[in-house]
């Protein structure tokens, strides 16, 4: 990573943390690697991605619908899928003090390929014959064990009363499978017609060998995922279609354009028909924000195989049975989120002090609007809570009352609220308020009895 970069990122993480974004799970204890709770105000960032992804998905596409399956599903379910003899990654050790790495990672810092259809054996050979290569990095591969392959899938003993736990049961590695599970309940009890797509925003679990990159990578995350079901003949179509809209939903969300590009994998699993990624420009370079993949029918036939039910479904008006194919997307509420904040992040000079603004779009931010009455005396505090009060149906609000007005502004500034209202001594007399734009810094006088209209306007807008 360049300097500068390093610098941008170990900001943002502080910032997360200074600001109440995100903190380190179980932090009294000393942490716990791969686990990241988010606290006031990253909760309300979180959420406002995953309602933007929600109505962009179901709430104004009419051929999909919204699903919430359990975590917990048969075990059945995950040899089906492929999870339990496939869903692993290369695990290299250090001899001396256990350090764990992927093998494809350190093999990608110096351009080389391992994906996930190599043998443990031909990953080896590649490492050794990259040796030289590596060492240059600081990677020494005498340092390390050789690869093998670890499964991610996290175990669980649920149902399971005896002390070895032979019969484990696993915590959902991805959200996309209580889709799947449920795709003829969807028909059966819906108007639904092919095509059609279930979404679903839920956790999902895997035992990442090396958590990192902060919330890039971690062991508990959510995931929002739309599988979306068609006529084998329509696959290709519709999978052009997907990455479009999926691409379009990106921007409005409010990442900018120059920030994404498109990755295609070149070594496709067997059933794959076509898989691109959209990655984002994160400090540590381009990396994998969203997957949208041609699945073929491999999870329905699978499923179909390992049930012994029928998955077929049966075209009414042609007469014809066939089992659907499948195209999906699936991203990452965490990566999004970091990417959102990595865009965002600026620094100012702003007469002698640097000011730190976080440029969220708008629409999305955590704190829409600030009421801030410029002192604590009953004669401001009392009007402006009630200030607080009004507003507060129409929008999401922080009244804050503590330290200096300019402080409150930086605050307010660092965790990207749009808006700040400042109650003073004149509003008293011509009930009218201060508002200060935070990008532009401006302020204006506003008649209190417009306000709400006022304010509706600039987020229209
Ligand atoms: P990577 O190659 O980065 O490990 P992946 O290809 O395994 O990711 P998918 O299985 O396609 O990821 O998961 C779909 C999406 O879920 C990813 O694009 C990403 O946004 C998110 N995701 C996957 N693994 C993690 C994780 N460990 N932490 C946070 N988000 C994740």
């Amino acid at each position: 990573m360049e300097e500068e970069n390093v610098d941008l990122f170990e900001k943002v993480v502080n910032l997360t943390k200074r600001r109440g974004f995100i903190y380190p799970s179980s932090e009294i204890y000393g942490g716990f690697s791969g686990v990241y709770d988010y606290g006031p105000i990253g909760v309300l960032l979180a959420n406002n991605i995953k309602n933007h992804w929600w109505k962009n998905m179901v709430q104004k596409r009419p051929d999909i619908v919204g699903l919430d399956s359990g975590i917990f599903m048969s075990p059945k379910v995950w040899e089906a899928s492929g999870h339990v003899s496939g869903f692993s990654d290369p695990l290299m050790e250090n001899k001396k003090n256990g350090n764990r790495v992927r093998a494809d990672h350190i093999l990608e810092e110096i351009g080389v390929v391992a994906d996930e259809k190599m043998s443990i054996e031909e990953i080896n050979e590649l490492l050794q014959k990259n040796s030289v290569a590596l060492k240059k990095t600081g990677f020494n591969i005498d340092e390390y064990s050789e690869a093998k392959y670890f499964n991610l899938l996290v175990k669980s003993n649920l149902g399971d009363f005896t002390e070895q736990n032979d019969n484990p049961t696993y915590l959902r590695g991805e959200t996309c499978q209580g889709i799947y599970l449920n795709y003829k309940n969807v028909l059966d009890t819906t108007s639904q017609k092919i095509p059609y797509g279930i979404a679903q925003i839920g956790k999902a679990f895997r035992n990442e060998i090396s958590a990192r990159q902060f919330i890039f990578r971690t062991r508990e995350f959510e995931q929002m995922e739309m599988q979306y079901f068609v006529r084998p003949e329509e696959e290709m179509v519709e999978y052009e279609a997907l990455k479009e809209f999926r691409w379009k939903s990106l921007l409005s969300l409010g990442i900018k354009p120059e920030n994404l590009q498109w990755h295609k994998h070149e070594n496709l699993v067997f059933y794959a028909r076509e898989a691109y990624d959209i990655e984002f420009k994160y400090p540590f370079g381009f990396k994998e924000l969203e997957g949208i993949h041609a699945r073929g029918n491999y999870d329905l036939t699978q499923h179909s195989t390992y049930s012994g039910q029928k998955l077929e479904y049966f075209d009414e008006e042609k007469k014809e049975h066939f089992l659907p194919h499948i195209i999906e997307s699936s991203i990452g509420v965490g990566r999004l989120f970091l990417a959102i904040l990595c865009q965002s992040y600026t620094e100012e000079q702003v007469g002698d002090d640097m000011r730190i603004v976080l440029r969220i779009p708008k629409h999305i931010a955590p704190i829409q609007i600030a009421i801030l009455p410029l002192s604590k005396k009953d004669e401001l505090s009392i009007p402006a809570s009630s200030l607080f009060e009004e507003l507060s149906d129409n929008f999401m609000c922080q009244y804050d009352e503590t330290q200096s007005i300019g402080k409150r502004y930086r605050r307010q500034d660092e965790i990207g609220t749009p808006y700040c209202i400042t109650y003073d001594f004149d509003s008293i007399n011509d009930n009218m308020v201060t508002v200060r734009e935070r990008d532009t810094m401006e302020q204006e006088r506003v008649s209190i009895s417009e306000l709400v209209v006022y304010l509706q306007n600039k987020f229209k807008s």
